[in-house]
């Protein structure tokens, strides 16, 4: 039934919806605030993010994983020094990371009241119990007709999902803030990517501006720009 319709607009949760990001950097100050104690060396933040990449095919992608290497890289860096208590104030910030309460970002609501007509779905990839619970935070979950949780954002995902819902490439739109998970792979199985940035992107999510410069998509400031463009093209 999907596909008789003009357009699915598919929507990425964390930073384009809700900030996300920011709290994972702050749990990575406090993190390294904690480190210097034992760790005198450079490039904590660098040491952090490896770890987390080195465990992303073991414990995938979100706050329990980002919980565990913490755990794992201040063990390492302090040469087992790091205590009970210390450890437990990471389990506390991973913790704080998965019941943080969700502010929308600036016209979320707006637009997806804007856009309801259309059948509107969310994509978002990590943990599924914690991507449950801040869906359910958001108060957000009505407005999407279907809602996937994936392990990973890259065109085979799509090209399943796509054809799980029996929706076309060229009627698929989805918007989000990170180019390599949520519009190049858009662009190449045949659908409208919509970028729209957000403050900070976290590191594995970058792509190089000549591999972006190969993909057609459209960039926004707002959200609150989306129906005017949807409108446009669609039209
Ligand atoms: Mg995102």
């Amino acid at each position: 039934m999907i596909n008789t319709l003009p357009a699915v607009i598919a929507f990425d949760a964390d930073d384009t919806l809700w900030p996300n990001e920011p709290y994972f950097r702050d749990a990575e100050k406090e993190i390294i605030k904690l480190l210097e104690r034992y760790y005198r060396g450079d490039n904590l933040l660098e040491h952090l993010y490896q770890q987390e990449i080195k465990n992303l095919h073991i414990f995938g992608y979100g706050a329990k994983g980002f919980s565990l290497s913490m755990i794992e890289s201040v063990i390492e860096l302090s040469e087992g020094m790091v205590n009970g208590a210390e450890i437990q104030k990471i389990i506390d910030l991973g913790k704080s990371i998965m019941t943080y309460p969700i502010n929308l970002i600036e016209g979320v609501h707006e637009t997806l009241e804007e856009l309801k007509d259309y059948p509107l779905m969310l994509i978002t990839k990590g943990d599924l119990f914690d991507q449950e619970s801040k869906i359910a935070r958001s108060g957000l979950g009505d407005y999407f007709q279907a809602v996937e949780i994936v392990s990973e954002k890259n065109d085979e995902t799509y090209l399943r999902l796509l054809q799980r819902y029996n929706i076309k490439p060229e009627n698929f739109w989805m918007i989000g803030n990170s180019l390599k998970s949520d519009v190049l792979p858009i662009d190449r199985i045949g659908g409208t990517g919509v970028h729209i940035p957000f403050e900070s992107t976290w590191q594995h999510e970058t792509v190089s501006e000549d591999h972006a410069a190969e993909h057609n998509y459209h960039e926004l400031q707002s959200i609150r720009e989306l129906p005017m463009l949807i409108e446009k093209h669609i039209a």
